[in-house]
């Protein structure tokens, strides 16, 4: 009985230690707006790399012709062909193909690694101009999310491999140039039209499918966020050339911190564990790669403390053997006696036996790391609309400022986020939790005015749809 009480001691502190009230959610609101204009002040001003993208106009649907893109941005790159009308229509008839990137391609040269993204583009481009009409000229934009400092649309230095690559002669070097390069050596008549970080090609499809979107935010295995910003306002980059006024900007929000985020003992010693400790710690909290194993890391707690869940597991002890699909599939459990849970617990942890109020208290921890995560996504959410003055509370870029408090003022504009990946999608309590957070900070008057829609594939389309959009107006 002790023990029991131990168990339910650990999810009170765990409670306890990740409220999110609305006082805490409006310091996060407040931080990421700070934080932002730090990061657009000076290089390095913040823990937000408020990074240049070079789109200084967004795809509005008069978009014409037939456009390419090439998605590298983990162990699968993809490669598609858009097919555009000249006017917006709810569906974008593409093409698409996905294939893995060969293990030792990861490691090897930039060259090969090229040669052979080329070859299978160039068989990708027969292919489709056999059944259909060839491109005029063939445009592609590239999709390309590891870290780049862009110097123009389409130029970029890569700053740092991530995700398994490492192809050492290509740090420090222009990736577009890279692979136009490649192009060239293999006969293959393409041009490179535009460099693009996934967020910023999910806004483009978010603008094309709907004009009064102003951010887009991923949620996925990692997370991050983009939105277009007025030029002035980017004081790092003065007299930045822009027809439009204003530039996409890419937040690189997953590197967020500030000290009003509900940090617990878990998130600590996740981070220290981790193969880059101090980074990336909005998202270590926030994204599907980490819900699973903090969960995790409160079970093996729980576990250690008492013995309702048996002798310690040794599968319990294997970081990252939690993922986060399953974690979400054991919070919408909603069968009476809590089978999935149960299955869950039994197939992956090798917890066998847990009796129902155990099960209970599982379903509590997926609950409470869930929701933190979900309404610290919106606090950075309405942070971003706080930035640009759409949050309703009358910020400096408010219409009334210029148009006297008419109806077009910014406190009663229509305001589009569209959101994209896994965990925002296929997890629908989180994607509750978010939703009612925002409606939350937002208020009752204002929330009305702010939509989130869901964005499918923008990272693909929406690169094909820039270079569209650049190559169209030349
Ligand atoms: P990416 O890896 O490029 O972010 P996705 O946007 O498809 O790709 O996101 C995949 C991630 O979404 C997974 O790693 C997982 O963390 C999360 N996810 C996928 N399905 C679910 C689910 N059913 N419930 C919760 N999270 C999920």
């Amino acid at each position: 009985r002790r023990k029991w009480m131990r168990v339910v001691g650990v999810l009170k502190e765990l409670e306890q230690a990740c409220q999110t009230p609305l006082s805490r959610l409006r310091q996060v609101v407040d931080a990421m707006a700070v934080e932002m204009h730090a990061g657009l002040a000076s290089e390095g001003g913040s823990k937000l790399k408020m990074l240049l993208t070079y789109v200084d106009k967004l795809p509005n649907g008069s978009e014409k012709g037939i456009y390419y893109a090439l998605d590298l941005g983990g162990t699968n790159f993809r490669i598609l062909r858009v097919q555009l009308e000249g006017r917006r229509s709810s569906t974008i008839r593409h093409d698409v193909e996905r294939m893995p990137v060969p293990q030792h391609l990861m490691t090897g040269t930039s060259k090969d690694l090229f040669d052979f993204i080329v070859a299978s583009l160039r068989q990708f481009v027969e292919k489709e101009e056999a059944k259909d009409s060839p491109a005029s000229t063939r445009e592609l934009g590239f999709t390309f999310s590891f870290p780049v400092k862009q110097t123009s649309l389409n130029s970029g230095l890569l700053m740092k491999w991530t995700k398994g690559f490492s192809i050492n002669d290509m740090v420090g070097k222009d990736v577009c140039e890279c692979l136009q390069q490649a192009l060239s050596r293999n006969g293959l008549d393409m041009h490179v039209a535009a460099l693009v970080n996934d967020t910023v090609g999910t806004l483009a499809l978010g603008h094309y499918n709907d004009e009064d979107t102003v951010a887009a935010v991923i949620i996925g295995t990692g997370t991050n966020a983009c939105y277009f910003e007025r030029a002035d306002a980017i004081i790092k980059a003065q007299g930045l050339p822009t027809t439009s006024g204003g530039m996409v900007v890419n937040m690189e929000w997953g590197n967020f911190w500030s000290s009003h985020l509900p940090r617990t003992s878990y998130d600590i010693e996740l981070d220290a564990q981790s193969p880059n400790p101090n980074d990336q710690g909005f998202e270590k909290m926030i994204s599907g790669m980490y819900l699973g194993e903090i969960v995790r890391r409160v079970i093996l707690r729980m576990s250690l403390e008492s013995d309702i869940f048996g002798p310690v597991s040794p599968s319990l002890c294997e970081a990252f053997i939690l993922r986060t699909p399953l974690m979400a599939a054991m919070h919408e459990d909603d069968s009476p006696d809590l089978n999935v849970v149960a299955r869950a617990l039994n197939d992956v942890l090798g917890i066998r036996d847990v009796p129902l109020k155990a099960r209970k208290i599982v379903v509590n921890v997926c609950d409470v790391v869930s929701r933190r995560a979900a309404r610290l996504a919106a606090a950075g959410i309405v942070g971003i609309l706080k930035k640009i003055g759409r949050d309703g509370t009358g910020g400096i870029a408010g219409g009334r400022l210029k148009g006297g408090g008419s109806s077009s003022s910014s406190r009663s504009r229509r305001t589009v986020v569209t959101i994209e990946g896994g965990l925002y999608v296929e997890y629908r309590m989180f994607r509750e939790y978010l939703h009612e957070a925002v409606a939350e900070i937002l208020g009752e008057e204002f929330s009305p005015h702010v939509v989130l829609k869901v964005t499918e594939d923008g990272s693909g389309i929406g690169a094909a749809l820039i270079a569209a959009s650049y190559s169209s107006s030349e």
